[in-house]
């Protein structure tokens, strides 16, 4: 017997649960792309995502996932033999400096582990050492999904600040945007990368690069810029194919209206609380049972927290049969431990996430701490009592 039959519930840092109102948008024809609804819709999808990334300069849609993003960000700022810097706390912050790589960038990287957040004065040593001001980008991941770690943006902006360095400011939103709150002009962010699978709650597809005057400044002075990748005519298009470089990514813009809509019924602000409950419901929970047994919130300080994703450490192989048994006997799917992994632990069995992004309500996340906590009695690992009086607890108050 299984007791996983019945709605699953996905429970990974992306790609997250799409609602059902974005599903149903999805469901029709293929759309004509050259005049339209399909057309005059996306003209105001563009000012309703940049008031949820906050900012009034530029935004752009890519048919891509992150990496795409990630690629597209760079190569309208960076030209090869440029030089990036890239403080890093997990392991987006490396794939990002990778795909810097990837386009001829001189990297350099300051490791900050995977538990305690950047040292902004560091990074501000840094900035500050490079008096030829060689560095042209600093690239920061907003929340890091492998670690959940979440850095301040704005301590990011005053390290370059404190240094008076020029360098633009480039942040990864793919896990926060719509679910941990940032403000891309207030917070002096020069670019921005997201994507549409995590808190904007639509299927993998759609990559956003949003930038500002400063930036713009950067890609006009540059040598070359790719001609699919250039942002310029993408963010002020005189045809409605030069949004996309090409045919329209036409059921993934129903769905990212729907969503959007969704976004907007709900209130961002409302958004945000939300988020920040389920993730303190979480934090309780396995506070609680860490008491008793060796399940422990992968960041102990509770300011560099995400409220979109949970990293968890509870020893190889629990990990991994933690999940594996949620899966098959209750329907919950956990996140896998990603670049986690230690000397001890090659394959990362002793960690595992819960993503906690976008569609996602009270119900899900007591269901899923629930399911956890059988998942422990059943696979014999010993937690503290009380976790789930403690989550509950927190939903109760709201
Ligand atoms: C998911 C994610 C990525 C990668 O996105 P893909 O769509 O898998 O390419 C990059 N950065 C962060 C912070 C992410 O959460």
């Amino acid at each position: 017997m299984s007791l996983a039959n019945g709605r699953p519930y996905l429970a990974i840092p992306g790609p997250s649960v799409s609602p059902e109102r974005v599903l149903r948008a999805m469901h029709r024809s293929a759309p004509n792309i050259y005049e339209g609804a399909l057309v005059e819709m996306t003209d105001g999808i563009m000012p309703d995502l940049k008031r949820i990334a906050g900012t009034k300069h530029f935004a752009t849609i890519y048919i891509s996932n992150g990496h795409g993003a990630w690629e597209a960000a760079l190569s309208n700022v960076i030209a090869p033999g440029d030089k990036v810097l890239v403080p890093v706390t997990g392991r987006f912050g490396y794939g990002w400096a990778e795909m810097a790589q990837g386009i001829g960038a001189e990297v350099e990287v300051i490791d900050f582990g995977l538990r305690d957040g950047m040292d902004m004065d560091r990074v501000a040593a840094t900035l500050a050492a490079d008096k030829a001001h060689k560095i042209k980008a600093v690239l920061g991941v907003h929340v890091d999904t492998s670690s959940s770690i979440r850095t301040d943006m704005r301590g990011l902006r005053a390290a370059l600040d404190a240094a008076a360095h020029p360098a633009l400011l480039m942040a990864d939103c793919i896990a926060s945007l719509g679910c941990d709150r940032f403000e891309m002009d207030a917070w002096g962010v020069d670019v921005m990368v997201a994507a549409s699978q995590k808190g904007l709650m639509v299927p993998p597809g759609l990559g956003f690069v949003f930038f500002n005057d400063k930036a713009a400044e950067v890609r006009a002075a540059m040598p070359r810029v790719s001609l699919y990748w250039d942002w310029t005519a993408r963010a002020t298009p005189e045809f409605f194919y030069q949004y996309f470089g090409g045919t329209a990514p036409t059921h993934h813009l129903f769905a990212l209206r729907e969503a959007l809509n969704m976004i907007h019924e709900e209130g961002l602000e409302a958004v945000y609380a939300r988020h920040a409950t389920l993730a303190e419901a979480i934090w309780a929970a396995v506070e609680t049972w860490g008491e008793g047994g060796p399940i422990e919130l992968n960041v102990a300080d509770r300011a560099m927290r995400s409220h979109a994703v949970t990293s968890l450490r509870i020893g190889a192989p629990h990990g991994t049969a933690l999940r594996r048994w949620t899966e098959y006997e209750v329907g919950v799917t956990l996140g896998i431990g990603l670049g986690m992994s230690t000397k001890d632990d090659p394959k990362g069995d002793g960690f595992f996430r819960f993503g906690h992004m976008g569609h996602v309500n009270a119900h899900m996340v007591l269901g899923m701490l629930a399911s956890v906590q059988a998942g422990m009695s059943a696979i014999g690992v010993p937690y503290g009592p009380g976790g789930l009086d403690a989550a509950a607890k927190v939903i109760a108050r709201g």
